[in-house]
């Protein structure tokens, strides 16, 4: 175990690719490079709010000392680190947007551990960079507290997704009009350091593709290949590169589907080449199950980030980067048929899923029809998504003996609202034929129950949760950000049950619990 500040980095990547080294900060198209040299400011009052143990354990850290709190706060840099933000593009809400890049993203070098794991490690809020645009290069502790608690939830569920290392504030006020109607206020500030194989986006190579850059595309391809699919070789290998990242992008979105989370940006620039979940903004979870939800105001005019539609999305953003590598094929009909290929394979990933959410043996075709009826009755009834799993999985078997009036007693502290009688109908009927199909598995009972409860989450952190937290934690009071903290490292037990309610009335409309707009 070693201190941080003591590390050796690596800079594999800085030292493969042209970059603008001048270390000037001025937002400017840089052509050319695929980074740029970007020292992080220095803050006034580093101070540790959350250090993620496994993580540290992970990439071989010891407790951070005061150096480190300097280092994950931008104000330490050591001779081994080349400090840099990437360049990159994107599309955003379906539009070509052009030059993006790391506008307050950092990356300090790369961590190798002593089983020869790389870690790329990456400031979040440290400052202006090349590609800060108009913006202040920080990030506010609502927005931090966000990322650095979410991204170790969602590993902890089991989901694919770049990791928080620490949280740190750095005493000094950020300026932000958190509503957008022109009423900006100070907030604190705060800075992440996460941590990933590798940060890059689908939104890297479509910038190289754009600007014609075809022999650092190849180059980025071939490199990202050989360091990140150090697997795939041969003369195919790009085309199977591509294969397996539409592969990996369409398990994180079933991921997402099966444990109720929504992206709400889920633009080309924060679409992850590893298939992780990256960048943390307005997300939530799922409290009714409502397909049409997105907790990005922005989104709302289209809703193209909301739930049900990230799927399909994922899909286009794939077609983006498909665009993007086709300069480096003769004949684009090899991108075009793995595009095609992407809803079977997602359909297959999330019947399968779905299936472990019943607690199925195994999907055989006729249950393709009780699936679809559980997401029919869902959609039509909005029940809350992770109490209604938990209640199908608390099922007794015989229940349906007891008639309608048990069965909808059994699920009454799912429901958000009182049911027609239509929707007591239905779920009679829905639960019924479900039983009737659990008692045909070809396994007992205690099997079935625990594929369920693996795939059905307990504990979810929702943005009520979250919103509370922040909320004591800005009063100097952290004691719901350390339960919290603790709690998301077993969504799968029932140790944090003062945390499994539904969306309390009070949290309905407040910006923060239920909508959030994408300024942090
Ligand atoms: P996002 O919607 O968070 O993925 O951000 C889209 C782009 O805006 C990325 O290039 C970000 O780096 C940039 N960006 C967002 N917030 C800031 C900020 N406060 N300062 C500088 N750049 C930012
Ligand atoms: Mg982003």
């Amino acid at each position: 175990m070693k201190n941080l500040h003591s590390i050796i980095f690596n800079n594999s990547f800085t030292e493969s690719f042209p970059g603008d080294l001048s270390g000037d900060l001025h937002p400017r198209q840089t052509p050319g490079v695929l980074y740029s040299k970007a020292l992080p400011t220095p803050v006034t009052k580093p101070s540790l709010i959350g250090w993620s143990d496994e993580v540290a354990l992970g990439l071989g850290l010891s407790n951070p000392d005061e150096e480190d709190v300097k280092m994950l706060a931008g104000n330490l840099v050591t001779p081994s680190m080349q400090p840099y933000s990437a360049c990159y593009a994107g599309h955003q809400f379906g539009n070509w947007a052009g030059q993006l890049g790391d506008g307050r993203a950092i990356t300090l070098g790369e961590l190798t551990t002593s089983a020869g794991k790389v870690w790329e490690i990456q400031l979040k809020g440290a400052g202006p960079t090349p590609y800060s645009r108009r913006a202040d290069g920080r990030a506010v502790l609502r927005s931090s507290v966000r990322e650095y608690l979410m991204s170790e939830a969602m590993a902890h569920l089991g989901v694919p997704t770049t990791r928080a290392l620490s949280l740190v504030s750095t005493g000094d006020p950020v300026l932000r009009d958190m509503f957008y109607n022109g009423h900006a206020e100070y907030e604190p500030g705060a800075i992440v350091a996460r941590v990933a194989p590798s940060f890059l986006r689908f939104g890297n190579y479509e910038m190289l593709a754009s600007r014609n850059e075809l022999d650092n595309l190849r180059k980025l391809v071939d490199w990202t290949i050989a360091i990140h699919y150090p697997h795939i070789e041969g003369e195919d290998k790009v085309i199977t590169w591509f294969k397996e990242i539409v592969k990996r992008t369409a398990f994180m979105v079933t991921e997402w589907l099966r444990v109720g989370f929504v992206h709400g940006v889920m633009n080309t620039d924060n679409m992850s080449i590893l298939g992780l979940t990256i960048d943390y903004g307005p997300y939530s979870f799922l409290d009714a199950y409502d397909p049409a939800f997105t907790p990005n105001t922005t989104d709302l005019p289209g809703r193209r980030y909301a739930f049900g539609q990230q799927a399909g999305v994922a899909q286009w953003n794939l077609g983006c980067l498909a665009g993007a590598l086709s300069p480096l094929f003769p004949d684009t009909k090899p991108l075009v048929e793995v595009i095609e290929g992407y809803e079977d394979l997602f359909w297959t990933q999330y019947y399968h899923m779905k299936g472990n959410k019943l607690g199925l043996d195994k999907v055989r075709s006729e249950d393709v029809v009780l699936i679809d009826q559980f997401e029919t009755f869902l959609a039509q009834v909005q029940p809350d998504m992770t109490i209604f799993y938990q209640l199908l999985a608390d099922l007794e078997v015989e229940i349906a003996s007891g008639g309608r009036q048990a069965i909808i007693k059994h699920f009454q502290s799912s429901f958000y609202q009182l049911l027609t009688d239509k929707d007591e109908a239905d779920l009679f009927d829905l639960i019924s034929k479900y039983l009737e199909r659990i008692k045909a598995n070809n396994c007992t009972r205690e099997i079935s129950l625990e594929v369920m409860r693996k795939a059905n989450p307990r504990f979810i952190l929702r943005n009520y949760l979250l919103h509370q937290a922040i909320q004591d934690l800005q009063n100097g009071n952290n004691e719901l950000f350390l339960k919290l903290e603790k709690a998301i490292k077993e969504p799968y037990s029932d140790k944090f049950d003062e945390f499994v309610n539904k969306r309390p009335d009070w949290a309905n409309e407040k910006a923060g619990c239920s909508m959030l707009s994408c300024s942090s």
